[in-house]
């Protein structure tokens, strides 16, 4: 099995907000290499380093908004967010647990910080990254997946606590909780202190570790630290990660989507009239009401 070999490691430096609640590092798409099509099927990936936020008794975050054409994956390492969407569907992301939202043919909603958490204020840490549907599917109905902590299918590394949450794909056979569209492996791992672990994905798939805690070496020589992404390169199959000390590390790997996008804002489509046609739907009603 050919290695696959590091291509760049990137760190959250410019932090910029989305509302008044997240305090995001977009890592992709970026100005550098990594353009939209460079991680597909996955297209955007916001991180939210580990930041305080005061007390406030009006929950922070942000107002009414749609999607349309792709998912969003929510993943709430400390903090949480409550949400509320056009369908009536709602519900709080605690910590650990993972929301997985096909937008697809479009949803309005809201994401805020849960209202006790907002008024005692905290660490929040998060990750928001968007998964792209194939043409096909991107004006299907919308749905939700919520995966609680506990519910999330585990793959035991060892007895000291290291383990692999397996929110989608598989690894050595324990399957993802979250039902995908196309080839998706999302894996949150929890390494201890010296703990090697390898991993394989098909040359194609498109692969980076986000390192949430900690500090890992991948391969055995380069380092990454906590709050940076490495991004593979697409030149093998295994690669190796080492915890350098107790680390938590977001695998992504996924077939590419080889279809033409057209990004307009909360839109992501194939083509420029499917985005006009998606801020005609919305200016019309068709995504449904949800007040602010
Ligand atoms: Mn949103």
């Amino acid at each position: 099995m050919k290695n696959r070999s590091v291509e760049l490691v990137a760190n959250a430096g410019a932090i910029h907000s989305v509302g008044d609640g997240f305090r995001v590092h977009t890592f992709f798409p970026s100005s550098y290499r990594l353009d939209m099509y460079r991680m597909s099927p996955f297209i955007l990936l916001d991180y939210n380093p580990k930041i305080h936020f005061a007390p406030s008794q009006t929950p922070r975050g942000v107002g009414v908004h749609p999607h349309r054409g792709f998912e969003t994956v929510t993943i709430a390492y400390k903090g949480k967010v409550q949400h509320h969407d056009s369908s009536g569907g709602g519900g709080v992301i605690e910590e650990g647990d993972v929301q997985w939202m096909t937008a697809a043919s479009g949803v309005l909603h809201k994401e805020y910080h849960e209202e006790e958490w907002s008024k005692k204020g905290g660490d929040f840490q998060m990750v928001q990254l968007w998964v792209n549907l194939p043409a096909k599917d991107k004006m299907s109905a919308p749905k939700y997946q919520a995966l609680k902590s506990a519910e999330i299918n585990k793959y035991k590394i060892d007895d000291a606590g290291s383990e692999i949450g397996v929110i989608a794909g598989d690894f050595n056979g324990v399957k993802g909780s979250a039902v995908t569209f196309s080839p998706v492996n999302l894996l949150n791992i929890k390494l201890k202190s010296g703990t090697e672990l390898p991993l394989s994905f098909p040359e194609k798939f498109n692969t980076a570790l986000l390192v949430i805690e900690g500090e890992v070496l991948v391969n055995g020589t380069e380092k990454v630290l906590a709050d940076s992404l490495a991004l593979m390169a697409n030149d093998g199959e295994g690669f190796k990660i080492k915890a350098v000390n107790d680390s938590v590390v977001l695998v992504l790997s996924g077939e590419p989507i080889n279809e033409p996008l057209v990004a307009h804002g909360p839109f992501v489509m194939n083509t420029k009239q499917e985005i006009i046609q998606a801020f005609q739907d919305f200016e019309n009603g068709k995504f449904g009401y949800l007040e602010d």
